[in-house]
Parts: structure tokens; sequence; C-alpha cells
């Protein structure tokens, strides 16, 4: 049921899929969430109640007509109050997402609102976030209390024990949002328990911005080989098997394979990841670009990289909610935790938000045959590799390695491997 066309669905389609989603990603229990959106002539879709969110079907998706009547072979959501208040109050909000996911519930246990200004993306995702006082699941007065923070203008708003809801011009915005909020919260609580995390200015979130690269001038042509097409293809299957996998969210992460020379293809900006495809994949050769595509803000980064390591075919670059972790408390992550994270990444150096820019070239020269990883701080992690699994595999052991550290924090003092023992592992494995 995967489709590129997604708002090209039957809402009650493009329910199925994002509740499916939804639920397999962990962020919502069977029984709690609920997704709606509403159509052109002013019908509300939206999730049944007390059915099993695992096995939902299209035909189990409820209808509210502006008339009243409901249709449908269950009751709707006992959400559906809010639901409604939001979108007689925002005309401008066709979809809305409810839900209990585990950080931002965190978030609304302690009575706190996710600070998202730790990364660019989360920022211009999310925006502000609103905050919505208790009351009773299902009432008029918590309609009323989430209506009012979207009356603000805030299109995320954390609901005080309880969890969060967002809205967006479509279901994929309102997902997107969803997603990345999560991502930000966990971010966050991963970072609290590591340190301190560090949040970027008003001029460092706008120098973020500016940097989609609008201006690279498109190639007459496009060269469609078969080799090529094999890459396109290559970097799709990895890209959505990394938001299966928790490594990338649907609004940011970028990954790229040379082709040819210095010639490569690279995501294009502004696509959902986990529904990427081939037509999402941007030619880049001679320095020119595939019309009609702009690519990834990353792509200068991307060819510089190649440019100068001829070693490195494939790039990733992305934020898992762990490595980030390390990128927004600025520490540094140490690698020597067991043979397999030192034998993949050696180390994994920490760099100034900003030497991610066009114009920068710290990373590229950087990345060599010793240095397959860095980490921007408040950015992203960018991993390299032979191919693009060997990117991906590496990609993969940092953030189980981040993750155990994180972790680990609760339960005593690190031991890294020893002097003597790494060179143990230099003999056997270099
Ligand atoms: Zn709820």
């Amino acid at each position: 049921m995967e489709s590129n066309n997604f708002s090209l669905m039957h809402p009650r389609d493009q329910i199925i899929l994002a509740i499916n989603r939804i639920y397999r990603k962990g962020l919502t229990t069977t029984s709690g969430g609920n997704l709606s959106i509403i159509d052109g002539e002013g019908n509300i879709w939206i999730t049944p109640a007390a059915v099993d969110k695992g096995s939902l079907t299209p035909k189990d998706i409820m209808c509210l007509l502006p008339d009243g009547t409901i249709e449908g072979p269950h009751r709707p959501s006992s959400e559906l109050p809010f639901h409604k208040a939001i979108y007689e109050i925002r005309p401008d909000i066709k979809a809305v997402v409810h839900a209990h996911p585990p950080a931002l519930v965190s978030f609304s246990i302690c009575r706190q609102v996710p600070d998202t200004r730790i990364i660019p993306q989360a920022q211009q995702v999310c925006g502000p976030i609103g905050y919505a006082p208790y009351s009773l699941p299902g009432s008029q007065k918590l309609g009323d209390a989430i209506a009012s923070e979207f009356a603000k203008g805030f299109n995320s708003v954390i609901m005080e024990n309880h969890g969060t809801v967002v809205g967006g011009k479509n279901l994929i915005e309102a997902y997107e949002r969803f997603e990345a909020m999560e991502f930000c919260a966990r971010t966050l609580i991963n970072s609290k328990a590591l340190g301190v995390p560090k949040f970027l200015d008003e001029e460092q979130l706008a120098a973020f911005d500016r940097q989609i690269p609008h201006d690279v001038p498109e190639m007459d042509e496009v060269l469609s080989t078969s080799d090529e097409k094999e890459i396109r293809a290559d970097i799709v299957r990895m890209v959505r098997r990394a938001c299966d996998q928790g490594l990338m969210m649907s609004t940011y992460g970028t990954a790229s394979v040379r082709w040819r020379d210095n010639d490569f293809l690279i995501t294009r900006t502004d696509v959902t990841r986990w529904n990427i495809g081939l037509d999402d994949i941007v030619q880049i050769r001679d320095g020119q670009r595939e019309p009609g595509k702009v690519p990834s803000r990353a792509m200068w980064l991307h060819h510089e990289i190649y440019r100068r390591n001829p070693k490195v075919n494939a790039i990733i670059m992305t934020q898992p909610p762990y490595l980030m972790a390390f990128g927004a408390t600025h520490e540094h992550m140490d690698v020597k935790t067991i043979p397999e994270s030192w034998i993949f990444l050696q180390d994994m150096p920490n760099l100034p938000f900003g030497s991610q820019f066009a114009g920068k070239t710290d990373i590229p020269e950087m990345i060599s045959n010793k240095i397959a990883a860095v980490l921007v701080n408040n950015d992203a992690v960018i991993v390299t590799g032979k191919t693009l699994l060997q990117a991906f595999d590496r990609l993969e052991v940092a953030e189980f390695s981040a993750k155990s550290l994180c972790m680990g924090k609760a339960i005593g003092r690190f031991h890294p491997i020893g002097d003597e023992e790494i060179e143990e592992l230099k003999r056997a494995f270099f």
C-alpha cells in the first residue's frame, strides 16, 4: 500500500498507512492514539474507538459528516471532540495525529515542553510547542484546552499527563511533525542522561536554512545508465531500511553513492524518507543537478568528500537519537566499548555546528581511512564507507554503541577496552 502519491490516496487508506507506521515504530500502544483527516467537503475521517491498532483495515475508519451523521461499523474515537475543535479553530489544519509516545509522555508527566532548538530540523518541523493543561480524556473541556493552544498558532502541543497532539496541512506533514517531536524528545532525554544539552541560537538556526542548494546549475540531459539505476534502487532500499530501524526519521537524512569519478547520486531535499522512491534520487554530474530536483542541502559536502577521498563510495548523514545525544551535549563518544565498535569506527570526533556548511573543508579533510564517521554537534552523524552497506553497518554499530553508553550511565562507571587489548585488535583485524 506504500505510495509516493500519498495525498491522492483516500483518507481511509492514508490513515491506515500512517497508523501502521506509528504502531510498528513503537509510537503508540494498541489502545492509545487516534488520527483524523478532514476532507475538502468537511467530512472528518477518524480511527475507531476500541479496535486493535495492530489490525485496523480501511473499512474500520469512521466518518463524521458535516451534518453530524456518523458512518462506519464502529464508534469513532472518544477523542473526536478535540479533533473537531482543532479543525474548527484552524481551517488550515487538515490532519491531526494524537498518541502517547514514550519520550513525549515523559515530558507531559514532568510537565515540560521539549526545547526543539537542539537540532535545526526539529525546530523547523515542529515549530514552537504549546502546552494544554490536563482534562478528562474525551471531554469537551480537553477539546477546548487543546483548541486554545492551536488558536495561538502552535501546530504541536504537549497534553499534560497524557501525551501529544499535532496538526498539519495533510497527514504526511502531521505524521512527520509527530515523529520529529518524539525524536527530539528522545534526543533531549538521552542528552540529559549523558550531560548537559547545548542549544542553538537564532543565527545558527537561520544559517542552517540558507544551505539548501537551489543555485546548483541544472544539466541539460540526465544520463540514464543501468549502473545509475542500480544505485538509485540501492539508495531507496537503504534509506527505507534506516527509517525502519529507527536510524533515520522522515524529515531528515541524506544518503549518496558515488557513481563514476566524482559524480554521484543523492537523496533530494524535502522528501518523506520512509516513503522515498526512485524519482527522489538526484543525479549530480560534472557539478550539475538533474533538472527539476533540489538535492539535499549536504550535496556540497558529499561532493567534497568524494573529491578528496577516492576510497569513499557512500555517505549517510542522519540524526539517530542516541548518537545525537552526544552531538547535542558535545560529548566525545569513546568507541572502545566492545571490539565490534572499535573495529568499525576507531574514533568518531565531534566537529562544531556549521562545519557541515558549504565552503568548509574540515569534514572532507578529516574523512580518511582512519576516520570513517564524524559527529557534527547539534546536527548529524556523517558515516562513510566503501559501499553503502558498509556505511549503513557502521551507522548501526555507532548508534548501538551510543545507546549502550547512554544506558550504561544508569548502572555505573564506563571502563573502556585498554590500550593493550586495542593493540591486539589492531594486529588481528588490520
Ligand atoms: Zn490519548
